[in-house]
């Protein structure tokens, strides 16, 4: 995706919510949303202005996108992939972003933001089934292990340590030792943490 380089608390603060993108700031009294939140730009207004259900399904959009970090092009394309397959497309489409490598290297506590997996995955910092691997959208599967690499492990042990009380999803399992993180199960997406209106993205690509 097109590298967005402004603060990272403004795309919360136009979304007007947490989307958790600063790592351990976000859980902190020090995050811009502890208290009133206003948009980029604006001073602080009580009422939001009633929004079209265009502008509501954008922004739905828009939030899914920027929690993940995926480019227009790329979150289309999942979404198309979504349709494709047999079920809720809204839950497919959030599987399919849980799956990828820098959700997952998140997740399980081995970076503290998804920007930091992306990060630490293109310096080369992890494997997958014993291979490097430095792509951050690649998609893992069941039975996938990925790993910090031996050599790379001093690098990421602080990074582990302050993050390693955090709750993974039961799809995974993390062993801190070895530093390795398996994926057991398909995403549940009533784990995901946060409050996404899958309809209102579907709505927005069938338009
Ligand atoms: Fe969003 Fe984190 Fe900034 Fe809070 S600290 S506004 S959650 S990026």
């Amino acid at each position: 995706m097109g590298r967005y380089t402004n603060p990272k608390c403004r795309l919360c603060r136009r979304e007007g919510e947490k989307l958790f993108l600063k790592g351990d700031r976000c859980y902190k009294r020090s995050c811009a949303l502890s208290g009133n939140a206003s948009l980029p730009g604006e001073r602080p207004k009580k009422r939001r202005s009633r929004m079209s259900r265009y502008r509501v399904q954008l922004r739905e959009k828009q939030k899914v996108r920027r929690i993940y970090g995926v480019g227009e092009r790329q979150f289309r394309n999942y979404m198309e992939q979504a349709k494709r397959k047999k079920g809720i497309t809204g839950d497919i489409l959030l599987a399919i972003l849980e799956k990828r490598l820098d959700n997952i290297v998140y997740r399980c506590g081995f970076a503290s933001s998804r920007a930091q997996a992306r990060q630490l995955i293109v310096h080369g910092h992890f494997g997958r089934n014993g291979r490097s691997l430095d792509i951050p959208s690649t998609i893992l599967n069941e039975g996938d292990t990925i790993a910090v690499k031996k050599g790379r492990r001093d690098r990421v042990k602080d990074i582990v340590e302050a993050n390693k009380e955090r709750q993974i999803p039961n799809w995974m399992e993390k062993n801190l030792e070895t530093m390795e993180c398996q994926v057991v199960a398909p995403p549940n997406v009533e784990e995901i943490g946060y409050t996404i209106a899958t309809n209102l993205i579907v709505e927005f690509y069938s338009r």
